[in-house]
C-alpha cells in the first residue's frame, strides 16, 4: 500500500467539508455527496466497479476468482457530525480505499470478491438517526420509521434523499440477503482515551455496546427559595441530583465489564434563582456488552427512584426512549485479528466499543471484525481529534492482512502481498 497516496485521500475528503468550525460534512448533504461522488468516479477511473445503493451506500467491488463466493467487504463512512474532526470514519474509508486500489493495482486475485463499503449517514447529527446505510443494507429500518424526520432547517428525510436523486420507497433494495459477505472488517479511530493509556497501536473490538435510554420526569413544588424552611421542600432538583449519583455509583461497581451510565440531559424548572424547582426532565443513558450488567444498573436506577420518591416526597416517572441489545462479535474474527496482530509484532488490547458502529448492523448479516487506532487525548467528534499517519498506516495494514486471509490470495503477478 501507498500511505503517502492515503494520506493525500484522507486530505481530499477532508477538503469537502461545509463552512464553520472543523470538519462538516453531514448525511445526505450536497458537499458529502460530492466527496462520496468523487470516490466512486475516482474507482472508475481506475478500473474498478462501483455503484450506489439505494440508500445511498457506495460499494467498490474487485472481483474474485470466483465470482459467486460471497464478498469480504470492509468500509465505513465518511458524514460527520457538526464541527467534527477529520478522522472519525474518514480513517477507515481512505484506508479501505488504498487497500482495494494497491489489490487492483498490484493485480493480486483472491478467491472471494472484495467490496469497499462508504456508508451513507452513520452519524445521527442531522436526522437524529444513526447508521442509516448499514441498517438499510441489513434490512433493520423500514421507510415509514424514517419519512418523515427533518433536520434542524426542517428538511425532511425524504426530500434529502431526492436531492441526492435517491428514492426513499426504494430503501429496501438497499438489503442484502444473508450470505451475501463471508465476513465485513471495519478500522476506524477508537474516539475514547483507553489505546493511548494502555500504550497499544491496535484495538479489537470484542463487542459494541447497546444504549438503553429514559426519561425521567420528576415533580416536587415550586415555591419561595427565602421562604420555605428546607425540612418543607419537595424540591425536584435534590431528588434528580440523588438519582444521578445513585446511577454513577452502580456503573462505578460494573467498571470492569465497562458498563457506563451518563445523566447527560437536566432541565431544571421553573429554572430562576429564587423559585425551589417544581420539575425536572432528565435523561438516562446506560450503555454495555453485557446485557446482565445493564440490568444491574437499571434494577439500581428503580430502586433509587423508588426511595427517593418516599424519601423526598416526590413522583418521578419514568420512560423508556431506546433498548438497544449489545453485539457481541464473532469468536474466530476476534481470534484472527489477533493472530495477525501477534504475526505482525503489533502490540494490542481486546476491548469493548462504547460508541455504535455500522459494523453492529453488518453482524446480523456475517461475521464481523472492528479495529481501532489510537485517537490522541481520547478526543472525537471535536476539531482537535487526531491519529498520526504512522497509526493509520499500521492499521490500515492489520486490515490489509485480515482482508486477505480471509479473501484467499490466489495469485499475484508481483508476488507481493
Ligand atoms: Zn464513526
Amino acid at each position: 500500500m501507498d500511505f503517502q497516496r492515503l494520506e493525500q485521500t484522507l486530505k481530499k475528503i477532508n477538503s469537502y467539508s461545509d463552512a464553520g468550525e472543523g470538519i462538516n460534512r453531514l448525511a445526505y448533504t450536497a458537499i458529502e455527496q460530492q466527496a462520496v461522488k468523487d470516490i466512486a468516479s475516482l474507482c472508475e477511473n481506475e478500473g474498478l466497479a462501483a455503484r450506489f445503493d439505494s440508500a445511498g451506500n457506495l460499494i467498490v467491488r474487485k472481483e474474485g476468482v470466483n465470482a459467486s463466493l460471497p464478498a469480504v467487504a470492509f468500509g465505513s463512512h465518511i458524514d460527520s457530525v457538526y464541527e467534527a474532526g477529520g478522522y472519525d470514519g474518514t480513517v477507515g474509508v481512505a484506508a479501505g480505499l488504498e487497500l482495494i486500489r494497491s489489490l487492483h493495482e498490484e493485480n493480486i486475485q483472491t478467491e472471494h470478491p472484495l467490496e469497499l463499503i462508504v456508508f451513507a449517514c452513520e452519524e445521527s447529527a442531522r436526522f437524529g438517526f444513526s447508521t442509516l446505510g448499514s441498517k438499510a443494507i441489513a434490512g433493520l429500518v423500514k421507510k415509514e420509521a424514517i419519512a418523515e424526520l427533518q433536520d434542524k432547517d426542517g428538511i425532511l428525510l425524504q426530500d434529502a434523499f431526492k436531492k441526492c436523486g435517491l428514492d426513499l420507497d426504494k430503501l429496501g433494495e438497499a438489503k442484502q440477503r444473508e450470505g451475501a459477505y463471508k465476513a465485513f472488517f471495519e478500522l476506524h479511530v477508537e474516539q475514547g482515551p483507553i489505546l493511548e493509556k494502555e500504550n497499544k497501536q491496535i484495538g479489537i473490538a470484542t463487542g459494541i455496546a447497546g444504549a438503553t435510554r429514559f426519561q425521567l420526569n420528576i415533580t416536587g413544588v415550586a415555591s419561595h427559595s427565602g421562604t420555605t424552611p428546607m425540612d418543607y421542600r419537595k424540591d425536584a432538583f435534590l431528588g434528580a441530583a440523588e438519582i444521578a449519583l445513585a446511577i454513577e455509583k452502580a456503573a462505578q461497581s460494573e467498571n470492569s465489564i465497562g458498563t457506563v451510565a451518563t445523566v447527560g440531559v437536566c432541565n431544571v424548572k421553573p429554572g430562576a434563582m429564587n423559585v425551589i424547582p417544581g420539575a425536572v426532565e432528565m435523561s438516562v443513558d446506560i450503555r454495555g456488552i453485557s446485557e446482565k450488567s445493564k440490568q444491574i444498573v437499571i434494577q439500581e436506577l428503580f430502586r433509587s427512584i423508588k426511595a427517593i420518591e418516599e424519601k423526598r416526597m416526590l413522583m418521578v416517572q419514568h420512560t423508556k426512549i431506546g433498548d438497544q441489545a449489545p453485539v457481541l462479535l464473532n469468536q474466530d474474527v476476534i481470534r484472527e485479528l489477533s493472530n495477525t496482530c501477534e504475526e505482525s509484532q503489533y502490540s494490542y488490547h481486546m476491548m469493548s466499543s462504547g460508541a455504535g458502529h455500522d459494523a453492529m448492523n453488518m453482524a446480523k448479516l456475517c461475521p464481523v471484525g472492528l479495529l481501532f487506532i489510537p485517537s490522541k487525548n481520547g478526543l472525537s467528534h471535536n476539531p482537535e481529534e487526531y491519529s498520526s499517519m504512522e497509526q493509520i498506516a499500521l492499521g490500515a495494514t492489520v486490515l490489509k492482512k485480515e482482508v486477505l486471509k480471509w479473501a484467499k490470495v490466489t495469485s499475484s503477478t508481483t508476488g507481493q502481498i
